[in-house]
């Protein structure tokens, strides 16, 4: 086992991250922007490093000063959280040469994954549906108009390099085609340095289904069932749930089943995400994330397996924790993330928390870093905390949720709190009823104006 690991990030994250080491008793180092001086990751750690001035890029991104706060510090691994450096194989690659192990993947599978195209052939060779669409890049030719006829309109132009969201852009018809590669491939070179597209069947009324699993490098790997995430803004999740109201005990082993498998082909090791959309009963494999993720507290609560933990295990050489006929998924979880923004507008509303309180009680659990007093600087993301549901049945997760999120004060600052107020009293949501473009329309119908 590791003796002291880095934690190369900030916020809640670092925090979960910090949980895990303290129960296996490895020693921590917290590092941080001066932004981030008084942050609750930096007062929790053992020790701490500041490794830059506020902007991500000359601290949270900057990889030297991170191998010099694990020299000075001893560490000898790093955690990269989500976000930041988490799938960037050249930091895996870095962190190997200085004999830090990379609490990740191997740097081949991130960089496989990290590249949409080669993800999706990857995915297409190991036996996993993907959504129909062009083979490799396209450019804004008659080429591309042959292959999206073929897939038929409306298609999806998609950056190779995406992520967030970004590099994305719809064309319904023939005429918009040509306009939807030049601006998705702009976004996606300023975003990311790099124009390549791509173009996917624009699926309708999709759900967001992903499916957690954990490998352990040496053709062992398990799932641990699906997340539900199709409430989503501009791309982004906003409320995510396990199990999803629409998969099936039988849907669910036979994409788990195959995504076990792949990993287990590719001796994947650690943590990791294989995202589909799901319509009219059918999986459309979009990409892996190769990481953490935000939402993977739904998984923990149904499974009773610690993921970050397992995750630390797992790079030091140690087993799965169970087999997949052990695995038992026990009622239902569901995480709202509530960000520091206007709920009507979504404008980003950082400052300082005047008055802080969490919900409790049983079945609620809350992932966050903040406290009362504490200011939310403007340079990161805008999430305030996670707050997360667990009940025997989805009804009573909802039930327990409605008075939880009654419960939480946050104030002196805006935030999405309002929102989900509202979405857990919605018959659409409590029926679970909903597809990836449900939450955009019900905002464009005004549903929160004058709250
Ligand atoms: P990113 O890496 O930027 O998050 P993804 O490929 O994971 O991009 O897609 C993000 C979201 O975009 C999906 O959850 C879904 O809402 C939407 N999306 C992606 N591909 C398609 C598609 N082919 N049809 C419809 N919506 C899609």
């Amino acid at each position: 086992m590791f003796d002291k690991i880095l934690i190369a990030n900030r916020g809640e994250i670092a925090l979960r991250v910090l949980r895990a080491c303290k129960e296996l008793g490895i020693a921590t180092v917290a590092v941080h922007s001066t932004a981030d001086a008084d942050a609750m990751h930096v007062r929790l750690a053992d020790e701490s490093v500041c490794i830059g001035p506020p902007p991500s890029k000359d601290s949270y991104l900057n990889i030297p000063s991170l191998l010099a706060a694990c020299e000075i510090t001893g560490a000898d691994a790093v955690h990269p959280g989500y976000g930041f450096l988490s799938e960037n194989a050249r930091f895996a690659e870095i962190l190997a040469d200085h004999n830090l192990q990379f609490i990740g993947p191997k740097a081949e599978h991130i960089r496989l994954m990290g590249d949409k195209i080669e993800a999706k052939k990857t995915a297409k060779r190991l036996g996993i549906p993907v959504v129909p669409g062009s083979d490799g890049a396209v450019g804004p030719d008659d080429d591309a108009m042959t292959i999206a006829k073929e897939i038929g309109f409306p298609v999806l132009v998609k950056a190779a390099a995406g992520g967030g969201g970004r590099g994305m852009k719809v064309a319904h018809t023939a005429e918009d085609l040509s306009m939807a590669i030049s601006t998705a491939g702009n976004e996606a070179k300023a975003a990311f340095g790099d124009a390549s597209v791509y173009l996917e069947k624009y699926l309708q009324k999709p759900r967001h289904i992903e499916i957690q699993i954990l490998g352990d490098g040496r053709g062992g790997a398990i799932h641990l069932g699906e997340r539900d995430c199709s409430l989503q803004r501009r791309h982004q999740k906003v409320w995510e749930e396990s199990p999803s109201p629409v998969i099936s005990a039988e849907a669910r082993a036979r994409i788990g089943g195959i995504c076990a498998k792949a990993m287990q082909d590719m001796n994947y090791v650690g943590v990791g995400t294989i995202e589909f959309l799901y319509e009219d009963g059918e999986f459309y494999f979009i990409e892996m994330n190769t990481r953490i993720q935000v939402e993977h507290p739904v998984t923990e609560m149904i499974t009773g397996i610690d993921l970050v933990l397992e995750q630390i295990r797992i790079a030091a050489g140690g087993d799965l924790p169970v087999a997949q006929d052990e695995i038992v998924l026990n009622g239902h979880a569901i995480e709202c993330r509530i960000n520091a923004e206007n709920p009507v507008n979504f404008r980003p509303s950082p400052g300082k928390i005047a008055r802080y309180h969490p919900p409790g009680g049983l079945g609620v659990r809350i992932d966050s870093a903040v406290f009362q007093g504490y200011t939310i600087p403007p340079y990161y993301d805008s999430l305030v905390g996670k707050l997360i549901v667990h009940g025997k049945t989805r009804g009573e997760c909802l039930m327990r949720l409605r008075r939880a999120l009654d419960e939480m004060v946050v104030d002196g600052i805006e935030t999405t709190l309002p929102l989900f107020r509202a979405l857990v009293r919605e018959p659409g949501i409590i029926d679970g009823d909903y597809h990836i473009h449900w939450l955009e329309q019900y905002l464009a119908g005004g549903a929160l104006e004058g709250r």
